[in-house]
């Protein structure tokens, strides 16, 4: 029988070349890789290469070769081998794989590429792997959310949404000034980012920028920093694009909505309407037989703001919001600068457990010891409990806002787990290169990471959104088992905000009739958000069908 020559070559662990020219140096015929030889040739040959220690010249000649350690993207690896990353894609095409610049090589793939661009696959040393599965141990054990001692009943955190001018920021001034924490414990509200009032013996924290821009913005780092949002709809105004946004943002992080049908006081106020306009978006009022809370409100005459913090603290009991004191303790960063002769600052709330002055904790990336916490009321406080908003110092840097927080056992562990969570963190944004596309959405299925397609829809006119919208969804009878999902669908430009639902919600959007703003251009770059614009509705259906089906071409 015959034996193929890459196979004998593979087997001895040597280049199909340096095998191919060892045969003909011993007047064996072999034309190339794929010739074949007798068993008796290849065992004349084998000694020659079993025995043989390893060769200096050899050992360089791997040496010399490129190592490339996964993951890497394809651009990565164009530009470790100085190479145009299309000759990879087209590679890549060759072999039935569509890729795009961004997108991740699994080992597969990247040993395939391996032999045709003659780089060899490294992998840190055994030793490191080793020794950072033994770090990554204790950093778990560390992490580890092991309750401690009884829960309590924790205060709701509180989101205010709404179109611009409906009076957001009224409406929290009235709330503030009437039941805050500061007549009482005789302090004065500091601007930290978040503040606490009282309801009839119910704390409720707000967040002090309203809008569904910061809130998404969090969401889109991974904090799940709100637990009720109140919609603001002006009486007179009714339901308006950004109420629609606020309505979609909330909904798409499952975070429940209490309406205030604000500015009641002025005459041309029609809370009937506001109801009405809300029924089209699936937010039915409790009178109407649904669902959603509608509280008539003032922020001027203040009337209706007592029945709203009733509502909230209502809709809190409901949800049941536990924490656990004695824990360690956690949270959220809500804000963090660096002020002149205090350091880096940062606003966190504890949602979970307490932190204590001298508490070594990570944030983010940093770390540090609290050296002073001052609370919403300018106080000093020693300790935070849940839910307490805290400005705290003592960090090594400045976090950022959606960030969260733990306290660790001390801060030599803090460091090596902030070094770590950098690293994860890079490794992370590797893997955010693989954020959904229509390009990888079949091939991301097939590896059962998704079963639905969430689509962002921006449009011209409404007319459009809608029949676009419509079609998209019929696309839902389909034979690859896949859901259209759309978060959100509005008039208008591809905003920041539609991009940082896009990441917080893993979607992909689709601009009819209309382009993206610059800064939206640069986030989308930025989070690698997969952004189409059409001029035919038809268009759009296709793509969108053929990347369920696999079928759609790479763009470039
Ligand atoms: P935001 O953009 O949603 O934060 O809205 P603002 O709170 O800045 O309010 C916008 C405008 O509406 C301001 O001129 C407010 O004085 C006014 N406004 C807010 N609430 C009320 C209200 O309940 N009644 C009346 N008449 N005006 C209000």
């Amino acid at each position: 029988s015959k034996v193929r020559i890459y196979q004998l070559a593979k087997d001895l662990g040597v280049d199909n070349k340096e095998l191919v020219d060892t045969l003909n140096e011993l007047d064996i015929e072999a034309k190339n890789h794929m010739s074949t030889i007798t068993e008796e040739e290849a065992e004349t040959v084998k000694e020659l290469f079993v025995d043989k220690e390893p060769t200096d010249e050899k050992q360089e000649d791997s040496e010399q070769k490129l190592t490339v350690v996964p993951p890497v993207t394809v651009g990565e690896l164009a530009e470790k081998l100085e190479i145009d990353s299309t000759s990879i894609i087209t590679k890549l095409i060759s072999k039935g794989i569509m890729a795009s610049i961004n997108q991740n090589l699994n080992e597969q793939i990247l040993s395939d590429l391996a032999s045709e661009f003659d780089f060899v696959i490294g992998d840190e040393s055994q030793e490191d792997e080793e020794d950072s599965n033994e770090e990554e141990k204790i950093i778990e054990e560390i992490l580890k959310d092991e309750p401690k001692g009884d829960s309590a009943e924790r205060a709701p955190i509180v989101t205010v949404m709404g179109h611009v001018d409906h009076g957001k920021t009224s409406i929290l001034d009235a709330i503030r000034e009437t039941k805050s924490l500061e007549s009482e414990a005789g302090g004065i509200t500091q601007h930290i980012g978040a503040s606490r009032v009282v309801y009839n013996d119910n704390t409720i924290v707000f967040l002090d920028t309203p809008g569904h821009e910061a809130f998404t913005e969090m969401r889109a780092r991974g904090a799940h920093v709100t637990d009720i949002s109140i919609l603001v709809v002006a009486a007179d105004d009714g339901v308006m694009p950004q109420t629609v946004e606020a309505i979609n943002h909330a909904k798409s992080a499952d975070v429940p909505i209490i309406v205030a049908i604000n500015k009641m006081d002025k005459p041309e106020a029609n809370p009937d309407r506001v109801k009405q306009e809300l029924t089209e978006h699936n937010l039915v009022s409790e009178e109407w037989g649904g669902d959603t809370i509608c509280v008539p409100v003032s922020a001027i005459s203040k009337d209706g703001i007592d029945e709203l913090l009733e509502m909230v603290t209502l809709v809190s009991e409901m949800n049941e919001l536990q924490a656990y004191p004695e824990n360690t303790g956690k949270g959220t960063v809500i804000e963090a600068k660096l002020e002149k002769g205090r350091g880096p600052v940062a606003t966190v709330l504890v949602e979970d457990g307490s932190l204590n002055v001298g508490d070594a904790v990570l944030c983010g990336n940093t770390f540090g010891n609290v050296r002073a916490m001052v609370s919403d009321i300018g106080k000093r406080i020693n300790k935070a409990t849940p839910v307490t908003p805290v400005e705290i110092l003592g960090l090594e840097d400045i976090p950022n806002a959606g960030d969260t927080f733990q306290v660790v056992p001390d801060e030599k562990q803090a460091r090596q787990i902030a070094e770590q969570k950098k690293e994860k963190e890079r490794e992370e944004k590797l893997r955010k290169n693989q954020a959904v596309s229509l390009d990888n959405f079949f091939e991301q299925m097939q590896e059962g990471e998704h079963k639905e397609l969430n689509i962002i829809l921006k449009g011209d006119v409404r007319g459009s959104v809608e029949a676009l919208k419509e079609s998209l969804l019929k696309l839902n009878d389909n034979e690859y088992g896949i859901k259209v999902k759309v978060v959100h669908a509005g008039v208008g430009t591809i905003s920041e905000s539609d991009i940082m639902l896009a990441v917080a919600s893993n979607a992909i959007i689709i601009g009819f009739n209309v382009r993206p703003e610059n800064n939206a251009k640069k986030a989308a770059e930025q989070e690698n958000i997969d952004m189409r614009m059409y001029r035919v509705i038809y268009e759009a259906i296709e793509d969108v069908k053929a990347a369920m089906s696999g079928l759609l071409d790479p763009e470039y």
